[in-house]
């Protein structure tokens, strides 16, 4: 490269220190980007890409106004990138050479603390890990807009990797040296932005932040999030809440596979909040709790005594529903608390924010008493210390106007009296505005011009002006000409200059005075900060728990109960998102009885019977009430579960483009090793991913391994008949199935789970629904009919292989297995097509490798065997 101007050569060498950010360079009016930067920031913001200098040394360039430049930048972050904002940070008329300039801010998507990327009800994390010695790792985490801070250790990466999943962290602070292979491992379960921090030694200033921390894995870790927010942010981080430490044990575990095919906080398929459970049990109405109630979700608890605390507080909400009502209007006004106190300590703050503290401050007093009212012991423990809301309401009220603007520089703000200085100015300029008016007045009756008038602008000050018509009115040299308009003439005299003076100077030092005044207010808020934090803490739990006593009014919930004996016991329990989207009252509500006898339970029944649906109902449940919340049934009785897990047979995953069967059998595997006799297991449909044998033998290896060795309570799903009969092989197996009328020739599904084994699968009537051929459909009915009387059982291997080319053409059809009104006829159409050419599309059916076809290919592919049989 050619000569480098002496501006490209300080671009270039800050640049180096920010190899992996965007480098806002400041140019004036524009933040300006060169070479890969600006061609990657082009494609990414649909920008013009321009460039700098001529022929070979142009340099690639592009470019955003200064002051639109947030929208820019909020954009790259929610995409993943990093931004290092330069700024010019000397006056360009007084430099010499170069215009000295400094990265003043780093923007990374963990630590923004306002934009898009924030969503009012979801906190955002930013996760540090730290790899040990003895193979443990450590997880700090901390959100920037509310200050909390929390580490833990967890005992080997699979766990660390599902903590860092769970937290939803869009960035992750790691060691530079850390294995790659730890880094794929993660970014294979999360796409995370990577940031490095290597200092591990504790900054003094924050000492105080980890005195409750017992062991120097935790303090290290925690310093290493520390040591990068401190050299990244580059300003106060005063309102960093005292670290807690969290243990992965005292939480129920679930995996981001349960999490994720439980719908906890989102749903499969649109990755949204309707449908989910967290759509239904969240009622909140501050985004405090809004955020709160997800975190629940996301770690049911697992000590009896603080479900149990919840729980009793829900009950007492529930009884007094005039005061939970009332309650809940008042926490409609208190704003977020929680991202305030992360304003205050940034010293981003504005006036109006304050005005909404003191607000919801305001609001405290009544909410107290509800709680008071509702339950005494809560109000005590919620309230403990709260005589620092009368200060604070005291300075806010007294320093702040109600309405103030949003900008600090522009005045408006401060509230008469507060300040005598100020008081004076405001005076002044009263009093010279008031002078000036009745200058006017004494004007126009002086010179007889009734349309003489006082004006004022920036220019020029304040003006006399006289319209031409009357000008002949005007004594001569009665004023000083000042400037021509067509129409009139403007004028001053040097009393009028005088108070001009006066009143520009009283004004703009009121402007100077009053941002002063703000931000003296503003520092003195900040002592309250920690009381504000805990203010903050106490609203989002009643917030949370009367959104729970509220959900669980409007849809009959019950109070569940915990079995120390490992026992369920749910009568007239429902799946409570599924219940809400189907008719009212058409939801057919099950029992469970897993007692002694009936560990684990084999669901059959046909498709779309609702087997998914109700071991999902059951794990549900469990969440709902390890949250603390009321469950949908008629009384729920349930042992508290140390983890949940769930698992859906290949096939029934191939929406996600990842549905290899090894990617089940993993997922199993990490069930089977990590279950206790305390956990659920659900296994929806497990070995469907492989030809019929090998599936079931495997599904039969796995249920008997859990009931020998695992005791964990487990409900298993099959479409395997066969499996039925390990009910008389297995003491603790019980098997029930999902009901299912014939009549008229049409299959009713009645959504009851009874015990006993359903009589056959009914996948023929799927198939001849999703109206395949009437030759492959009466084929496989005779198949059928053969297979049933050659009684293939689980037991005889020899058989296995003979039937299998035989049963081949069943399995096949599992493709065609998806979802299809719940009530199949008989009736079909005639087919057209000459046996010939059915038989070519049976044979290519038969031959597809069906389970490693994405979505796509799979549509490509019926499509192809359309083609062939019209
Ligand atoms: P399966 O797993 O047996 O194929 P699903 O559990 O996926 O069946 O249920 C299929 C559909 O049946 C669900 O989407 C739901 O609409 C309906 N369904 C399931 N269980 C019930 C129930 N208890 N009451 C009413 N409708 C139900
Ligand atoms: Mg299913």
């Amino acid at each position: 490269m050619a000569q480098q101007t002496p501006m490209m050569k300080q671009y270039l060498e800050i640049k180096a220190q920010y190899k992996d950010a965007f480098l806002f360079f400041r140019l004036g009016d524009f933040y300006e980007m060169f070479f890969e930067d600006a061609k990657l920031a082009a494609r990414e913001l649909e920008i013009t890409l321009t460039g700098r200098g001529q022929g070979e040394d142009r340099i690639p360039m592009c470019g955003v106004p200064y002051h639109s430049a947030d929208q820019y930048m909020s954009r790259l972050i929610e995409k993943g990138y990093k931004i290092a904002i330069c700024e010019q940070v000397e006056d360009p008329k007084q430099a010499k050479g170069v215009v000295k300039r400094e990265v003043v801010k780093l923007l990374t998507p963990g630590t923004v603390m306002n934009g898009n990327g924030i969503k009012e009800k979801e906190n955002n994390y930013l996760v540090a890990l730290t790899h040990f010695k003895d193979g443990s790792y450590g997880l700090a985490r901390t959100d920037l807009t509310t200050g909390e801070c929390a580490v833990t250790v967890a005992s080997e990466l699979e766990e660390a990797i599902q903590d860092i999943a769970s937290s939803g962290a869009k960035e992750l602070v790691v060691a530079s040296d850390l294995d790659e292979k730890v880094i794929v491992q993660i970014q294979e379960k999360k796409a995370l932005t990577l940031s490095i921090e290597d200092e591990l030694i504790l900054n003094e200033e924050y000492a105080s932040l980890c005195k409750e921390l017992k062991s120097d894995k935790l303090i290290d870790s925690f310093s290493r999030l520390l040591n990068y927010l401190i050299r990244t942010q580059k300003r106060s981080l005063s309102h960093l809440q005292e670290v807690t430490y969290y243990s992965t044990d005292s939480f129920m575990k679930m995996d981001t596979h349960t999490k994720r095919n439980l719908e906890l906080t989102e749903s499969l398929r649109e990755k949204k909040k309707a449908g989910s459970l967290l759509a239904v049990v969240d009622q909140t109405v501050t985004a405090m709790g809004g955020r709160l109630v997800k975190n629940w979700l996301e770690r049911p608890l697992i000590h009896k005594e603080v479900i149990e605390d919840r729980l009793e507080m829900v009950t007492s909400l529930l009884q007094s529903y005039f005061e939970r009502e009332e309650l809940r209007d008042e926490l409609r006004h208190v704003y977020d608390l929680e991202r305030l106190a992360g304003r205050i300590a940034y010293g981003s703050v504005n006036a109006r924010e304050l005005v909404q503290l003191k607000r919801s401050l305001q609001r405290i007093p009544s909410i107290k008493q509800l709680i008071q009212a509702i339950a005494p012991i809560f109000g005590e423990r919620w309230f403990k210390e709260d005589a620092f809301i009368d200060e604070l309401v005291d300075l806010l009220e007294h320093s702040l106007l109600e309405d103030p603007p949003i900008s600090v520089t522009d005045g408006g703000m401060i509230r008469a009296g507060f300040h005598e200085e100020l008081d004076t100015y405001r005076d002044a300029s009263k009093n010279g505005k008031q002078w000036i008016a009745e200058l006017e007045r004494k004007e126009r009756e002086a010179t007889g011009v009734k349309s003489l008038k006082i004006g004022f602008n920036k220019v020029f000050g304040y003006y006399i002006e006289v319209t031409r018509a009357n000008l002949h009115l005007l004594p001569e040299g009665r004023y000083e000409r000042k400037q021509t308009l067509t129409n009139a003439e403007r004028y001053v005299t040097p009393e009028l200059k005088e108070k001009e003076a006066l009143i520009l100077e009283a004004e703009e030092k009121m402007e100077q005075l009053e941002y002063d005044l703000f931000v003296t207010v503003r520092d003195e808020t900040k002592q309250y900060l920690a009381s504000i934090q805990e203010l903050a803490h106490a609203i989002s739990e009643i917030d949370v728990l009367a959104g729970f006593a509220s959900v669980s009014e409007q849809r009959h919930y019950v109070r569940p109960t915990f079995s120390n004996e490992r026992e369920i016991e749910i009568v007239g329990g429902r799946h409570p998102v599924v219940e809400t989207v189907i008719a009212k009252g058409q939801y057919v509500a099950n029992d469970v009885q897993m007692t002694k006898g009936r560990e684990m339970l084999l669901i059959t029944g046909p498709n779309m019977a609702g087997k998914s649906t109700y071991m999902r109902q059951l794990a549900l449940l469990a969440v709902m009430a390890q949250i603390g919340c009321y469950v949908p049934a008629e009384s729920a009785e349930l042992p508290i579960f140390d983890q949940v897990f769930t698992r859906i047979g290949a096939a029934d995953d191939l929406a996600s483009g990842q549905s290899t069967f090894m990617v089940e059998m993993l997922e199993t595997r990490y069930a089977l090793k990590k279950a206790t006799e305390n956990s659920l297991i659900l296994l929806d449909e497990i070995g469907r991913g492989t030809s019929t044998y090998d599936g079931m033998a495997l599904a039969q290896a796995i249920i008997e391994y859990i009931h020998n060795h695992v005791r964990a309570k487990t409900l298993f799903s099959t479409h395997y008949h066969e499996l039925t009969e390990l009910e008389g092989m297995l003491e603790d197996l019980k098997n029930v199935h999902v009901a299912a009328v014939e009549e008229h020739g049409s299959v009713v599904f009645l959504h009851k789970v009874v015990d006993g084994q359903a009589d056959r699968s009914y996948g023929i009537y799927v198939a001849e629904l999703a109206e395949l051929p009437k030759e492959v459909t009466d084929r496989a009915e005779a198949l059928l009919e053969q297979f049933e009387s050659s009684q293939a059982t689980i037991k005889g291997v020899k058989q296995h292989n003979e039937i299998r080319e035989k049963a081949t053409p069943i399995e096949q059809l599992s493709l065609f297995e998806e979802e299809g009104p719940a009530v199949v006829t008989k009736e079909k159409k005639k087919s057209v097509g000459t046996l010939e050419r059915e038989e070519k599309v049976i044979k290519k059916l038969v031959q597809k490798d069906v389970l490693n076809m994405t979505p796509i290919e799979a549509i490509q592919f019926v499509n192809e065997l359309q083609r062939l049989l019209k």
